[in-house]
Parts: C-alpha cells; sequence; structure tokens
C-alpha cells in the first residue's frame, strides 16, 4: 500500500540530501521544493494529499488552508520485520510524535487559527510539519492558502494582493517546482494558478499544469483539448486528476479507496484511452519523479564546485560522499530492482552516468 510517491521512489535523491547537508546546511536549499498553487477551493490540499497518500490536510469548501504549510517528507527505514512506522513532527511542537493523521489535521487547523485567528484570516507565517515514512520520497512539498478576489470574515481588503505576494515568495526559487492547479469546471485561459506561475516561470521549465475535477465537469463536455495543451500550452504539460469530493470527505473515504474509483474512472472514458500518460495521480507522481531527476541533474554543476572547494582540505569527505553513492546505487539496482520500472531505472542510470563524470 505503498503512496504513489513512494512506490516511485529514487533512493539516491535521498542519499544526495546526506551529501547536501554535509556540504553545510544552506546547500540542502537548492534541494527541489513542490508549490502547491491555485485558487482556493480548486482541489491543492486533496492533489497534496493523494501525493503523499496520507488523510491529513484540512479540506473544504470554504477557506481552509490560511498559512503556508510546509510538508517535509522524510523516508524512513521499514522495520526488519517489514512493518512501517509513520508519524509526523510539528517544528512548533519539537520531540511530539504523531501517529494519527486526523489528530496532524487537527493541530494544522489549531495552529492556523492561533496564528491567523479563527475568522479566516490568513497569514504568511509557516507551519512547518515532518511527515517520517517509509513510503515517501525525501522532498519538500508546501501547501499554500489558496488566491481569493473578495475578502471575507478577518481577511483585509488586500488579500488577494497578500496571498499573491506570499505564493511569489516561493515560487520564484529557481529551485522550486510549481504545480498550477485548475479546476476542470473552470476557464483555463482565467487560471489564476497558470497566470502566477507564469509570472514566476515565464518559460514554464518548472511548471506542471494539474487540471482536477475531472468528474465534475458539464456533460458532454471533457478535458482532453485541455490535457493536450491545445487551450493553454505547457511546456511540461498537464496531468488531469479526479480528487475525492467534498461527499467523500464527509464519508470519510480512504485515500486508497479514491485512487481505485480514479482508475476506474478514467478506465470507463475512451476520450481518456489515448491520454493514459497524462491521466491520474500515479502518473502524476511519476511526471513529478522524473522532473525531480531532471532538476537535480540542473543543479549538480554547483554541487561539483562546492565539492571541489570543500576538499581543498578534506580527503574523507570524498571518500565517504562516494561511499554513501556507491551504497545508494547498488541498493538501488539491487534491492529494489523488482519494483522500479525501467524509467525509474534509467534514471538512476542517468544519475550515475552524472556522478561518474563528477568524480572520474
Ligand atoms: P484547496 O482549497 O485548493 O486546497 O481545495 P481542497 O483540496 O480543500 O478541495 C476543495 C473542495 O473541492 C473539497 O470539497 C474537495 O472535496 C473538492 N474537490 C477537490 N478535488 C476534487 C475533484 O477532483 N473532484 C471532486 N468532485 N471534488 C473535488
Ligand atoms: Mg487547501
Amino acid at each position: 500500500s505503498a503512496a504513489p510517491l513512494g512506490s516511485s521512489v529514487i533512493p539516491i535523491v535521498n542519499k544526495l540530501q546526506d551529501i547536501f547537508a554535509q556540504l553545510g546546511s544552506q546547500s540542502t536549499t537548492e534541494l527541489p521544493q513542490v508549490a502547491v498553487i491555485g485558487s482556493q477551493s480548486s482541489g491543492k490540499s486533496s492533489v497534496l494529499e493523494s501525493l503523499v497518500g496520507r488523510d491529513f490536510l484540512p479540506r473544504g469548501s470554504d477557506i481552509c488552508t490560511r498559512r503556508p504549510l510546509v510538508l517535509q517528507l522524510l523516508q524512513t527505514k521499514r522495520r526488519p520485520d517489514g512493518s512501517e512506522e509513520e508519524y509526523g513532527e510539528f517544528l512548533h511542537l519539537p520531540g511530539k510524535r504523531f501517529y494519527d493523521f486526523s489528530e496532524i489535521r487537527r493541530e494544522i487547523q489549531a495552529e492556523t487559527d492561533r496564528e491567523a485567528g479563527g475568522n479566516k484570516g490568513v497569514s504568511d507565517k509557516q507551519i512547518r510539519l515532518k511527515i517520517f515514512s517509509p513510503n515517501v520520497l525525501d522532498i519538500t512539498l508546501v501547501d499554500h492558502p489558496g488566491i481569493t478576489k473578495v475578502p471575507v470574515g478577518d481577511q483585509p481588503s488586500d488579500i488577494e494582493a497578500r496571498i499573491r505576494t506570499m505564493i511569489m515568495s516561493y515560487i520564484k526559487q529557481p529551485s522550486c517546482l510549481i504545480l498550477a492547479v485548475t479546476p476542470a469546471n473552470s476557464d483555463l485561459a482565467n487560471s489564476d494558478a497558470l497566470q502566477i506561475a507564469g509570472n514566476a516561470d515565464p518559460d514554464g521549465y518548472r511548471t506542471i499544469g494539474v487540471i482536477t475535477k475531472l468528474d465534475i465537469m458539464d456533460r458532454g463536455t471533457d478535458a482532453r483539448n485541455l490535457l493536450l495543451g491545445k487551450v493553454v500550452p505547457l511546456r511540461l504539460g498537464y496531468v488531469g486528476v479526479v480528487n475525492r469530493s467534498q461527499e467523500d470527505i464527509l464519508l470519510n473515504r480512504s485515500i486508497k479507496d479514491a485512487l481505485v474509483s480514479e482508475e476506474k474512472f478514467f478506465r470507463s472514458r475512451p476520450v481518456y484511452t489515448s491520454l493514459a500518460d497524462r491521466c491520474g495521480v500515479p502518473q502524476l507522481a511519476k511526471k513529478l519523479n522524473q522532473i525531480l531527476v531532471q532538476h537535480i541533474k540542473a543543479i549538480l554543476p554547483g554541487l561539483k564546485s562546492r565539492i571541489s572547494s570543500a576538499l581543498a582540505g578534506q580527503g574523507a569527505l570524498l571518500l565517504n560522499i562516494l561511499s554513501k553513492y556507491c551504497e545508494a546505487f547498488s541498493s538501488m539496482v539491487e534491492g529494489k530492482n523488482e519494483q522500479m520500472s525501467t524509467s525509474e531505472l534509467s534514471s538512476g542510470a542517468r544519475i550515475h552516468y552524472i556522478f561518474q563524470s563528477i568524480f572520474v
């Protein structure tokens, strides 16, 4: 029952994090972050949860996400008996492990209220949550408040500008991948997500389009042209998903069930048959992984130069890095072989090649 992100883990990403950490904590900020952006209720939190494979975020038709939630996924080892331990820990509650994910949701809500008040107020002060699990890829995901136009409750009159500034401060960083979420039942050409992503990443090198709510489009319409990029072209393309509806949430339907019914949804609709690689959360996870590999490739030259300068007095460091790298690569090839698809293996092989060209 691995999470979509976890089922396509590239273990070397893990090891890279160790390597970065040894080179000084600052370097880790260059590791990929993924920001999820879009209008309020477009399905951002739902997409994030599906990617993580666990229920833990406040979701709903009203404004739920009112502070940026920085979610650090940290891969842990499975216990020797094969069982797994998954828990969360908040920066504001150090040492307290949350094994019950619905308790995590309640704490996010409570901590949101503490800073932003109980009446729909928004704050740019982060909530930082670490999720430790054997089923995740080491990655940082950021959930943002949705873009809203009309102030409600305690929101200031310039709420839209404030949220946009908040989102921009994350997505303008070149190491940030952007998941730009737009519901299929709204006009893509007017998408807030694509508009703001376009400002931060005008060439579209780090923006993936996510179309949600394919299940509630007008009768007789479908998302083919959206997914094909015929409405708004996007270099990295689009993935269409079906998340849980509000009713599903009220009925406590699990993520696992939701993924099964998403699969059924796409399988039963011939218009999407030829677009299988652009449909569904597992495809989104796969695409994200592929882009992460590319991204790591792009930041490696910087890593190389830092390694060289760190090496000036530290021969041991190189040995350490090399052994970690070898360990990571061999465990990937031997240990996880049967679970990895050809494309993942070739991603691994590419990283292997890149490392060779650095060290040899
Ligand atoms: P956010 O404000 O962008 O974080 O949106 P949420 O993830 O909180 O979702 C807003 C509402 O839309 C919730 O009631 C979800 O159940 C619903 N929703 C999200 N994605 C889908 C989808 O793909 N299909 C359907 N039917 N409902 C969805
Ligand atoms: Mg949300």
